[in-house]
């Protein structure tokens, strides 16, 4: 397993060693996140290669733990999580006009989310620093899965979220065992109380928009993308951006395989953003070195985030790619829910399916050229969040046990 490498300053790219690194740069505060350095040479070295993953039995995020920045073998969660499914379907490139379309289902993790991949080594690296409490603030996800995460680890845990986080996430918290707080406020409420208290009790924080090595577990979705399509990357991936750790993970991603060599160029990564909370996408089209934060207004919970936590890391994944950022209603969103999961088979929750929801209306607007290859993610499954997908279908008919009131009815489905 590599040495963790020094950590950068993603804004003024001041350095740090690993032993006592501050979570995020001092001279640039919060927005200062860091940027995790690994030695990928060595890596190559010990002969971590494309033939050696083609002859790798492990069927999660760990087949990559020579580029992972865990230290210790005995730290990493017994949960299996990664090496989700990517499908592909005829039917979407056809229905809008591209050459091929993929669909990363992450909602297929332990704890249903892509969340799960930054908690997995989140947890490890606490571990490594001979922590037994851990907390995180969150939208609701990233709680969940840190709550699954903690219980297989033995790990105390101490969860964020704000109180209109969906039942079925705080339901998650509690039966894992989470110490729950449920945060009389919004996301960045929940986020700010979070940190008052990981700097007065000392826990390890996993929240990913600090912790760098939290977006190093999100790299992993890039890099089995890349390997499920034979290392023949696609040309735009979409991915809903909240606080931006996720596109931020693809990023490094594919700048790691590029930098191993195993690809040969990295996708266009668009971001996708709800309408109602959008500060990153208005940051992009005002070509802005900043954002200005912003409402949380959209059904999307998971990406309902006004102050974003990691936008550098995300406007530099979207400027530094040739990338977009995209934005969509939740109108939009809703019907994405419906459409995705009767053409794919794949439910996903209000922000799993607005990275597809962006692709469409990129379609429809003709910003898509029929020989792209397109990928996009699905972050959440749709039993996250009941409640909205049951505003984006109708009631089901009621039918008294006799065939003779049956037989009507039918001709409704018509
Ligand atoms: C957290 C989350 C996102 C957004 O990820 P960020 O890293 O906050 O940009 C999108 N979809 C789902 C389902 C999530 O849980």
């Amino acid at each position: 397993m590599p040495k963790p490498g020094s950590l950068s300053c993603v804004l003024c790219g001041r350095v740090f060693e690993p032993e006592g690194a501050p979570y995020t740069c001092p001279d640039c505060g919060l927005d200062g996140t860091l940027d995790v350095k690994l030695d990928l040479e060595s890596a190559g070295r010990a002969g971590f290669s494309r033939e050696s993953l083609a002859a790798c039995r492990d069927e999660s995020l760990w087949r990559y733990r020579a580029i992972l920045p865990v230290e210790k073998e005995e730290n990493i969660p017994s949960l299996r999580v990664g090496w989700t499914p990517l499908y592909e379907s005829r039917a979407l490139a056809s229905r809008y006009g591209v050459k091929s379309v993929y669909v990363k289902d992450d909602g297929r993790n332990p704890t249903a989310s892509l969340k799960d991949r930054a908690s997995a080594v989140g947890v490890a690296k606490a571990l490594d620093a001979g922590q037994s409490a851990i907390a995180c603030a969150s939208t609701g996800n990233a709680a969940s899965s840190l709550s699954g995460f903690s219980a297989v680890a033995g790990l105390e845990s101490y969860i964020f979220v704000p109180e209109r986080a969906p039942e079925a996430k705080v339901t998650q918290l509690l039966v894992y065992g989470a110490r729950v707080l449920l945060v009389k406020g919004d996301y960045a409420d929940a986020f700010n109380l979070a940190t008052a208290a990981i700097d007065r009790f000392g826990w390890y924080n996993r929240n990913c928009a600090i912790n760098p090595y939290l977006v190093e577990g999100k790299k992993t979705c890039a890099l089995e993308i890349a390997e499920q399509l034979g290392w023949d990357v696609p040309d735009r991936v979409f991915i809903s951006v909240g606080d931006g750790c996720c596109i931020g993970g693809l990023y490094k991603g594919f700048a790691d395989l590029l930098e191993l060599g195993f690809i040969e160029r990295v996708p266009k990564l668009v971001g996708v953003q709800a309408e109602g909370s959008r500060p990153i996408a208005d940051a992009f089209a005002a070509g802005a070195a900043r954002i200005v934060p912003g409402r949380e207004d959209t059904l999307a919970d998971s990406i309902a985030v006004g102050a974003p936590r990691n936008w550098a890391k995300a406007l530099r994944a979207v400027r530094g790619t040739g990338g977009t950022m995209v934005t969509v209603t939740d109108e939009e969103i809703l019907s994405a829910i419906r459409e995705l999961a009767r053409t794919t088979g794949v439910f996903g929750e209000p922000a799993g399916v607005t990275g597809f929801a962006g692709f469409r209306k990129m379609a429809e607007n003709g910003a898509l050229s029929p020989d792209e290859r397109v990928a996009f993610v699905v972050t959440g499954n749709g039993l996250k969040d009941a409640k909205s997908a049951r505003r984006a279908v109708g009631a089901p008919l009621a039918v008294a046990p006799d065939i003779d009131e049956l037989i009507p009815l039918l001709s409704r489905f018509n």
